[in-house]
Order: structure tokens, then sequence, then C-alpha cells
């Protein structure tokens, strides 16, 4: 990555070359009209800027100059005596040494991406890695770990608190660094070049330091030669109610070390549901079966069944249908989105006896035979798809 920075003569040069071809207007530049107050003036530069910020757009220098020609329009829009002269003359008011804004700072057109992120980089950077200065992505960060964790539905429901073993890159004990003799610690070399604009410097990453500014001195037995050796650290983390299968959680600086200092990378943690053997997830809805016996179907039952954490006791009518399903209101998994919770749905299976004995074969041959304990579908059952479609109802 290399980040080429102009000398302040050519950009000179070259802004007076942009403002002699057509100057697109500043309101238009930031799509606001005239009577934007100073605090849609404000929102519309920051909607530009995040749109056409160069981390975003990398390597896109149609973008980068509209994130320039935004910054340029704010920056005299956001400045009441330059907005009145820009509303009265223009871009002609602005041009040049126009006597005002004093010591060099007459914006006629080109600002320069460094001069962007001091004056206004509070306004975007939130979005950005925090701080809004390019020079962050110097600094050296140890690299992200990525672990999976299990979950069973009852840590899902109520949330948890884990202590998980991770391996990682740890700065090795005695080891010690020196300044990097080929950058001299600025993690950067700089070359200069003449271009058709003038000179150009460009600056890269160190290749004896990979940036970091630093080179190992002493290295400890089974480091490796950035200091870092292998080893297992127990985390503890806390994992909210509702986390579910996919969710991704990171814990701050319990990723590998960085080199010779700097921050650790994060932990980033990655839930997986366990399969309940029992109890299915359908969003924020529980299924599970339950199966009678057929002698409990037709006289009525009372049944315990589990929920996630707790039991609930149910009552089943007599002459109960097998397919039948009850709804627990509530009994299901909290909403991700923080209000309502999903139900638990009982299936009711009702079972069909299987291996009689003689006798209880006389019995059911008996019942067959005088016409009893016959179907006798009224008409008004509910076929599957009704089931179903009351599901969602
Ligand atoms: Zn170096």
């Amino acid at each position: 990555m290399a980040i080429v920075r102009l000398n302040l003569l050519p950009i000179i040069y070259y802004s007076l070359v942009i403002n002699k071809m057509a100057k697109r207007d500043y309101y238009e530049i930031l799509e606001i009209s005239k009577s934007a107050s100073p605090e849609e003036i404000k929102k519309a530069y920051r909607k530009m800027a995040i749109k056409f910020h160069p981390d975003k757009n990398p390597g896109d220098a149609a973008s980068e100059e509209k994130f320039k020609e935004a910054a340029e329009a704010y920056e005299v829009l956001s400045d009441g005596n330059k907005k009145a002269r820009y509303d009265q003359y223009g871009h002609a008011g602005m041009s040049g040494n126009g006597g005002f804004g004093g010591g060099g700072g007459g914006f006629g057109g080109g600002m320069n991406m460094d001069d962007i992120f001091s004056q206004f980089g509070d306004i975007f950077g939130g979005h950005f890695g925090g701080g809004g200065g390019r020079q962050q992505q110097q600094q050296v960060r140890g690299s992200n770990l990525r672990v999976r964790i299990k979950l069973n539905l009852e840590e899902t429901l109520n949330g948890t608190q884990k202590t998980i073993k991770v391996k990682k890159m740890k700065f090795a004990k005695g080891a010690t660094s020196k300044t990097c003799p080929t950058c001299n610690g600025a993690g950067a070399q700089i070359k200069v070049m003449n271009t058709m604009f003038g000179q150009m410097q460009t600056q890269q990453t160190c290749s004896t330091c990979q940036g970091i500014g630093k080179v190992a001195d002493k290295i400890p037995a089974g480091a490796n030669a950035q200091g870092l050796i292998k080893e297992d650290e127990e985390v503890t983390i806390n994992i909210p109610a509702g986390a579910r299968d996919g969710v991704q959680l990171s814990v701050r600086g319990k990723g590998n070390d960085a080199p010779f200092g700097g921050m650790a990378g994060d932990l980033l943690v990655v839930v997986e549901e366990e399969i309940d053997k029992t109890i299915k997830r359908e969003g924020d809805n529980l299924h599970q079966e339950l199966y009678i016996s057929f002698a409990e179907s037709a006289l009525g039952t009372s049944k315990e069944v589990n929920t996630v954490g707790s039991k609930v006791k149910i009552k089943i009518d007599a002459g109960t249908q097998s397919g039948k399903i009850l709804r627990l209101a509530g009994k299901g998994l909290p909403s991700l989105e923080g209000y309502g919770k999903g139900d638990m749905f009982v299936h009711i299976n009702v079972w069909t006896p299987q291996n009689l004995t003689p006798s209880q074969k006389e019995f059911f041959e008996k019942q067959i035979e005088n016409g009893e304990m016959m179907a006798e579908p009224s008409g008004k059952e509910k076929t599957f798809f009704d089931k179903v479609r009351d599901l969602f109802n």
C-alpha cells in the first residue's frame, strides 16, 4: 500500500488548471438548496464524505476527486464569510488571492487529502476505524482470532458466560526489539519521482520491518522472527441473551498479540447452536413432538412437557387426534429485535399399539366385529394444510 503525496507546488498549479475549467456549483456538489441551514450543510457534507471516502473506494480516482470536491464545498459553505462571498460572486469570488482568508488559506480548488482529514476528519471519522486519520493504518495490530462456541437452547434464551481456552500468538517473555535500521523506525521508505505534475513522493511500507519500525533483537527459543510464540490463554466471554446461530461477537484485544508492542487483535466468537434432541427451533418459535398412547388420546390426559429451562403441564382433551398441534404462547425464544417472544408448538402423535398380546388382540377384534371404535371423521377435521396455515396466523 503506497500513499501518494503530491508536493505543495504542483497542487497549486494543478488547482489553477482546474479553476479554468467549468467548476461545479458548491450547492450542487452537496445536493442542497441555497437556503440550507448550517446543520443541513454539515449533514450533506457528511453524507458525501462517507460515500466517497477513500477507504470505501480504494484506488478509485473519480471518487477521490468527488471527496475533495465535497470537502472544498463544505470548507466554503460552512464559513459564514466565505459563504456570503460565494453567494454574491460565485467561484470568481473565491479563487486566487481574493484578499480574504489570509495566510495562504484561500481555497479555490484542490484540497489536499491530509488537510481534509485533519480539518474535517471528526465529521466522518466515526465510520472509519475511529480517529479519522489515515495514519492509523500504519499502526501495527495483531491479527484477529476466530473461534466457534456452542450454545444450547437455554443458554441462547438466557445468555451465558463461557470461559474457553484459545491458542493465540503471544509476545514471548524475554523477546526484545531494536529500531529498524532500514527505515529508522518510521515503518516506511520514501521514494521521490519526477512526473509531469512535478515531483511526487511515494511512501512505501518498509520491506525490512513490514511497517512495524522495529526488528527483533533477542528472540527466545520457540518464538518466531516477530517475537511471538503460540500459547493457550483462558478467555471469559459474556454472551447476551438471544444470541443465535451465526451471530458473531467480538472481544476487543483478545486476539493475537502485535509484534513488538502495538495493539492485540480481537477475538471473534461465532455462535453455533447445539442441536437439541427434542426441541427444534424455527425462528423464534420452538417445536417438539409429544407421543401419547391410544388409550390416553381416547380418555384424555395431562402431560408435562419440557420448555426451555422449565417444564409446563398441558391438558390433552379426550378424543384428541394424532397430528393436533398445541400452542404454548410465549414459550419460544425472545425475538432478536428485542420485543416479543416466540411460541412453543407441541405436535401430538397418537401411538398405535404394536405387538399386541393375545387378549389385547381379541379386544380389538371384538371392536371391529361390533362396529365400535370406527373412524368417524365429521368432515370438520383440520387437514395438514389447515394446521400449517394456522401456525402462521
Ligand atoms: Zn523498517
